[in-house]
C-alpha cells in the first residue's frame, strides 16, 4: 500500500519512540533488535514470567559479575530450553558454560536420566552456579570437564560408541575453533541431533563498516565466524538455520 509523507514521517517518529536505532553497530548487548523497546517487550511478555526460579537466580547472580556479558540472554535460554524438549533430546554435550545459565536451561528441559557432557576453561565460574544447580536437583545430568574443548572432543573420537551419540551439541566457547569442533562435532552428534553455534552474527560486525565502534575483541574473531558461516552454508551433511537470536545462533541439524 502507497504512503504519504505524513504517514512516513509517523512511522520514523514511532521508531524514536522505541529507541529504534538502526544496527546498533559496536553497542554491548546481548541482542541485536533494531529496537530496545521491542527486545525489552519479549523479555517482559513472554520470557520473564516463564523463567524457572533457578534460571532467574542464575542470571541474577551472574549479572553480578565482572564477564556477565558473555552469559546466555534470557529469551534465548528460553528457546534452547524449548528446542531440546521438542527434539526430545536426551544426551547433549556444551562447549563454553561460564556460570552455567544455557546448562542450566539444558538440565531443566532433559529428562531425569538425560545427560550433558559440559567443557570449559574456567571451573571457577561454573561453581558460582553450581549451587544453583545442585539445589535445583539437577547436578546429576551434568558431567563438567575443566579444559581445553579440542583435546577432550579428540579422547571422545578414540571411542566409537561416542559417534552418531549426542541428540544435541552446544557451542559457545572459542570463535576461533568452532571450525576444528565442527570437524569433530558433526562425528559426535547422531543423524537428526541438532549442533547450535551461538554467536554467529557476531553482533552484526560481518556488515559493519571497518571505522564501526566495535571492541578489539569483536574485530579480533569477526574473520573466524564469517569463515565458519560460509562453511556451514555448503556443507552438505547439515541442513542450516540462522536465527537472529541473542548474537545469533546457527542450528545445524545433521542429515548424513
Ligand atoms: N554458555 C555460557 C552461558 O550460557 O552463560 C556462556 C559461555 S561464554 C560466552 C564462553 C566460555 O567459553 C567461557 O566461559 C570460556 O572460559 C570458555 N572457553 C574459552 N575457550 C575455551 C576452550 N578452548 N575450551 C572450552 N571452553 C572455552
Ligand atoms: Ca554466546
Amino acid at each position: 500500500m502507497a504512503t504519504n509523507g505524513k504517514e512516513q514521517r509517523t512511522r520514523a517518529e514511532r521508531h524514536q519512540e522505541v529507541g529504534h536505532k538502526g544496527l546498533q553497530l559496536g553497542k554491548e548487548s546481548q541482542h541485536l533488535l533494531e529496537s530496545d523497546a521491542l527486545y525489552q517487550y519479549i523479555l517482559e511478555i513472554s520470557v520473564y514470567p516463564r523463567e524457572p526460579e533457578p534460571m532467574k537466580e542464575l542470571r541474577v547472580l551472574t549479572a553480578k559479575h565482572p564477564r556477565n556479558l558473555m552469559a546466555t540472554s534470557a529469551d534465548e535460554g528460553q528457546f534452547l530450553n524449548m528446542l531440546l524438549k521438542l527434539i526430545n533430546a536426551k544426551n547433549t554435550m556444551e562447549i563454553g558454560v561460564y556460570t552455567g545459565y544455557s546448562l542450566l536451561a539444558t538440565a531443566l528441559a532433559l529428562p531425569d536420566d538425560g545427560k550433558i557432557l559440559a567443557m570449559d576453561i574456567n571451573r571457577e565460574n561454573y561453581e558460582l552456579g553450581l549451587p544453583i544447580i545442585q539445589k535445583a536437583g539437577l547436578a546429576h545430568k551434568i558431567e563438567f570437564r575443566e579444559g581445553p574443548a579440542l583435546p577432550i572432543l579428540d579422547e571422545l573420537m578414540q571411542d566409537e560408541k561416542n559417534y552418531g551419540s549426542y541428540d544435541f551439541i552446544f557451542v559457545d566457547a572459542d570463535k576461533d575453533s568452532y571450525l576444528n569442533y565442527h570437524k569433530r562435532l558433526i562425528e559426535l552428534v547422531k543423524v537428526g541431533g541438532v549442533i547450535g553455534y551461538d554467536n554467529t552474527l557476531w553482533k552484526g560486525s560481518m556488515v559493519a563498516p571497518p571505522d564501526a565502534p566495535f571492541e578489539k575483541y569483536v574485530w579480533a574473531y569477526k574473520d573466524f565466524v564469517m569463515e565458519l558461516n560460509k562453511a556451514l552454508a555448503v556443507d552438505p551433511r547439515i541442513e542450516i538455520c540462522m536465527l537472529p537470536i541473542g548474537d545469533g545462533i546457527t542450528l545445524c541439524r545433521r542429515i548424513k
